[in-house]
């Protein structure tokens, strides 16, 4: 779920492994640790907390050796402590890192008791290191014994296993928890973001599910799930040098929040022409499948559920199809009904995203008519098997709390909507206004951003209440539920969203003045229906803080402060409501002190169920 990093050179390579933990941080993680070969000793270093720890007891301490593997942990079997931290050993020889969960852990664990292994740990991980010991002893070569380990696993993992008495090589194994390898000169690599290795390579290649690698310095061998040797191709990455730096921004999340401007002008170059959205922004054969679809399905978990959900009114007021959304969680466990000519989305900023991942493989298996990912990871599991892919293009997104990601998702969803549109009765005209609206998006995000100072000051008055209530009707309601989301993962307040319709049937009885309430307000129709739900709010003396159009006539008074959003159309209003509410849970957090990069429990690419 969190870091691993590899490395078999001839130089040291403890510092690498360290600068790579460092680069996978954004994820989010309790503990760091890492281990080393030299001249048939395993020697390794584990910490609680961040990878400065580490970084701190390898300089009391260094560790020597030109083959190790390194790890960040986000427990999921036993507490946060140094002896469930990663690496782990089996009888001093074999050593482990691994991303992700062993189902079937218990049952192996008794096994391996049964055979006489002593467990030092209240890990799932470590019933692989002690399956890897005992079958070398009747395998010949560590390769051998991984791949008859992994056979015996259920779960997900992304695995790399060293031998004390072979410095020579590293073993590889993938299955559901994303691997990389990264090729150097005399040199190779692993890790589970390519961002861990661009200070040493630009070269990688993406292990797809199944996959058992051996690693030397002077080669890579590849195996699938059967055995049999396979090519897996090497790229050179496009991600930037510099990815993994804030700049002059004091987190990642304020610099993502400022990057929202060029992410969306990225996203939308080359995919726009002549007033219409070309086909090929979905991938090679989108044409061919978008043209007969009636349904959508979308799948997807968190923020970019919220991005589906606003998704749902326009594909179904605009684009003229039925659409449902619902979290990937939920879809993967029930039976669902198939709609004729549907089309499953997939939302995910990773694209290893496990519910997601699972959810999609269900859809194709109940013979979805088409599958489509909006993904931001090149390689990505999603990406690869997915019809038709839209890559979002929004640069590394560090900060664990999403937001670009999430506004480049709505940029990448109206134009499927137009897409779709089109084929069932979008006119010509109206693909042209919401062209022309994405066009202007940068522009008009920028505007917005300009409300940082006035946001600045208001944050104060959250700094010492519980509990917010976010609100807003129509396309907006998705916004108020991401606004609540954000708000609750960086502040700690306990944040709730409601359609505001739904105030007076029950969220209604909440309403006090330790209870503020944020409305996000819609300059259309529905902003009539939301008027008259600021004043049940204000009738029992509520305190709201109303975004909205300075056309959409609120005035502030005692009860309400009014934080004027820059004029924009109806297609791009939800993108534009939502940066204030993204800078308005940075600077509470930054108020309260909080974790604002790595929100405690949180971490940024959920490749575990
Ligand atoms: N399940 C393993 C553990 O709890 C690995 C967690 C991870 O992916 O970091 O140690």
């Amino acid at each position: 779920m969190c870091g691993i990093v590899g490395a078999v050179a001839q130089r040291d390579v403890a510092e690498i492994l360290v600068e790579g933990l460092r680069r996978l941080e954004y994820r989010g993680y309790d503990s760091a640790g890492v281990a080393v070969l030299n001249n048939g000793e395993l020697s390794r270093t584990r910490r609680v907390g961040k990878v400065q720890e580490l970084s701190s007891a390898l300089d009391e301490q260094p560790l020597v050796g030109g083959t190790g593997i390194a790890h960040t942990r986000w427990a999921t079997h036993g507490e946060p402590s140094e002896r469930n931290a990663h690496p782990h050993e089996s009888e001093g020889n074999i050593a482990v890192v691994h991303n992700g969960i062993i189902e079937n852990h218990n049952k192996l664990r008794e096994m391996l008791k049964g055979l006489g292994y002593r467990f030092a740990s209240d890990t799932d991980t470590e019933v692989i290191c002690h399956l890897v010991h005992h079958e070398l002893k009747s395998h010949d070569s560590l390769l051998a014994a991984v791949q008859a380990t992994v056979k015996q696993l259920e779960g997900a993992y992304g695995t790399v296993v060293i031998d004390r008495t072979d410095s020579e090589r590293m073993i590889v194994a993938r299955s559901g928890s994303p691997l990389v390898i990264g090729y150097g000169l005399g040199e190779n690599f692993v890790a589970s973001d390519q961002l861990a290795l661009l200070p040493v390579t630009r070269s990688f290649a993406f292990l797809e599910e199944g996959d058992v690698a051996e690693v030397t310095r002077r080669e890579v061998n590849i195996f699938d799930v059967d055995g049999n040797t396979v090519e897996r191709e090497v790229k050179e990455s496009e991600v930037t040098h510099d990815a993994g730096d804030k700049g002059e921004y004091r987190h990642y999340m304020l610099k993502e929040i400022y990057e929202q401007p060029t992410a969306i002008a990225h996203t939308l170059e080359g995919r726009i022409a002549a007033g219409k959205v070309l086909d090929s922004a979905f991938g090679e054969n989108a044409a061919e499948f978008l043209k007969d679809i009636k349904h959508v399905q979308i799948i997807a978990c968190g923020t970019s559920y919220h991005a589906g959900m606003a998704a749902r009114y326009w594909l179904e007021d605009w684009a003229g199809v039925s659409c449902n959304v619902e979290i990937a969680s939920e879809f993967r466990y029930r039976k669902s009904h198939l709609f004729p000519n549907s089309l499953l989305v997939t939302i995910s900023q990773s694209g290893e995203t496990a519910d997601t991942l699972a959810a999609m493989r269900l859809a194709k298996e109940m013979g979805y008519k088409a599958t489509l990912t909006i993904c931001n990871a090149p390689g990505s599991s999603l990406v690869r098997e997915s019809d038709m892919a839209y890559m979002m293009k929004a640069g590394a997104e560090i900060g664990v709390a999403s937001t670009k990601a999430f506004t480049v998702q709505l940029a990448g969803l109206l134009m499927l909507t137009t897409a779709i549109g089109r084929h069932n009765g979008m006119s010509a005209e109206m693909e042209a206004e919401i062209t022309q609206s994405l066009q202007s998006m940068p522009a008009k995000v920028e505007q917005a951003l300009s409300l940082d100072d006035a946001i600045a000051e208001l944050a104060e008055d959250f700094a010492d209440k519980h509990h917010a209530l976010f609100l807003g009707r129509g396309d907006q309601y998705p916004i108020a539920m991401e606004g609540a989301l954000k708000l609750k993962e960086i502040s700690y307040i306990h944040a709730e969203a409601y359609a505001s319709g739904e105030l007076k049937h029950g969220p209604l009885a909440l309403i006090d003045a330790d209870m503020p309430v944020i409305v996000v307000a819609p300059n259309n129709e529905l902003l009539e229906k939301l008027k008259s739900n600021v004043e049940e709010v204000r009738a029992r003396g509520g305190l709201m803080y109303v975004f909205a159009d300075k056309d959409a006539e609120f005035e502030s008074d005692d009860t309400m402060k009014v934080i004027p959003v820059p004029h924009c159309d109806e297609f791009m209003a939800p993108l534009i409501y939502t940066i204030p509410l993204q800078l308005l849970s940075y600077h509470v957090a930054l108020i309260k002190g909080t974790d604002v990069d790595q929100p405690r429990n949180l971490a940024k690419s959920v490749t575990v169920e």
